[in-house]
């Protein structure tokens, strides 16, 4: 064990240092983020707080370090001995899973277990309050709809699988060692910083490219699943309110509505005036604009998924009741704003 000089857990706590986040900045917090070493760079989604940081001395600082190493996981805890802890880190991508299981449950599995035993290691496991990203995926091959905290998990992607390890080794965490851990079990949040192979983020900027003529059609997977799609900036708010709570608990996030992929489309491309027409069924299937006949939207199998969870839809009265938590953008607002977003950006050639 790492021996440090600690004062009680509430004052520890007031001192508001926490690993990872934006919204925690903008609440005063001094805030540690741990960043993969890549040969590009990849940190062009924080780059709006590192301008702010030389002009208006933002407390955020990056450490390189990876959910894979144990190692470096103890020096950054111990270094910066925080008061919250969120692990946001993951291969988030379901599709990708399947390609890479065994690096997905290293690091989306594993890699819980590593960071929670690095605040063990450190003596702070009394001190460091724990949020875990647990998701929507857990739920899989849904037993019962809208899916809430007592909903039974069939996770169907290696992603999902992962996952489920993490959630239970949190709560494990939680009952054997008495740490303050949470799960916040998220419904799929999205915003303009949703990388761009996720579907809301592939039809946004599809959409603005379409619009400025550079791209011609947009391929996508399987069009009938159906998603409870939130704001992220509405999901960071109830993760923060988690770990406020005088006891650790698991919460559901989510709107209560879902709205198949193929609407997803419809509603961004009405954003620019476009309205979209369905034509033939299964891999035949097409979108057309009303107006010009032009065919804007195919399907491509290589998007389909060996498993699919085709249907999510969360209930988040737990959190509502007891974070007293509410989503305030809704579905039409969030793609508009993506779609704007990638307007933007396609049209001063701004990548990402
Ligand atoms: P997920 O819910 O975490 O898997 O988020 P995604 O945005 O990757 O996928 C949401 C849903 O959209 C899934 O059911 C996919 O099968 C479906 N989908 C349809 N076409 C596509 C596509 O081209 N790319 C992605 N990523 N998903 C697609």
């Amino acid at each position: 064990i790492v021996k440090l000089t600690l004062p009680s857990p509430e004052e520890f706590h007031k001192r508001k240092v926490a690993l990872i986040s934006e919204l925690l900045l903008s609440k005063g917090y001094e805030v540690h983020g741990i960043i993969r070493r890549s040969s590009s760079f990849n940190t062009s989604r924080l780059h709006h707080l590192y301008a702010d940081q030389h002009e208006r001395k933002t407390k955020l600082k990056l450490h390189h370090g990876d959910l894979s190493d144990s190692t470096n996981l103890v020096y950054i805890i111990a270094q910066v001995q925080p008061s919250e802890v969120y692990n946001l880190g993951a291969q988030s991508h379901v599709k990708v899973s399947f390609e890479m299981a065994e690096y997905t449950g290293d690091v989306d599995g594993l890699g819980t277990l590593r960071l929670l035993d690095a605040i063990r290691t450190c003596g702070l496991e009394k001190h460091v309050r724990f949020y875990q990203a647990s998701t929507s995926e857990l739920y899989g091959k849904v037993v019962e709809t809208p899916q809430s905290e007592t909903t039974p998990f069939y996770p169907r992607s290696p992603y999902g699988v992962a996952k489920l390890y993490s959630y239970w080794i949190t709560v494990n965490y939680r009952e054997a060692y008495g740490m303050y851990a949470c799960n916040g079990i998220l419904f799929n949040h999205e915003s303009p910083r949703r990388g761009r192979t996720f579907v809301t983020r592939k039809i946004t900027r599809a959409v603005a490219e379409i619009s400025l003529g550079k791209q011609n059609c947009l391929y996508l997977g399987n069009l009938d699943a159906k998603r409870d799609w939130g704001h992220a900036r509405d999901y960071v708010e109830g993760m923060w309110m988690m770990l406020q709570q005088p006891h650790p608990e698991d919460f559901v996030l989510a709107t209560g509505e879902t709205h198949p992929v193929r609407e997803f489309v419809e509603k961004s491309f009405a954003v620019i005036g476009t309205s979209i027409q369905w034509r033939g069924n299964g891999v035949e299937e097409e979108g057309i604009d009303t107006k010009s006949g032009k065919v804007l939207v195919k399907v491509d199998t290589r998007y389909f998924r060996p498993a699919e969870v085709e249907l999510l839809l969360g209930n988040p009265s737990k959190a509502e009741r007891i974070l007293g938590w509410k989503r305030k953008v809704d579905f039409e607002s969030l793609v508009k704003e993506m779609v704007e977003a990638d307007l933007t950006a396609a049209a001063s050639l701004v990548e990402d």
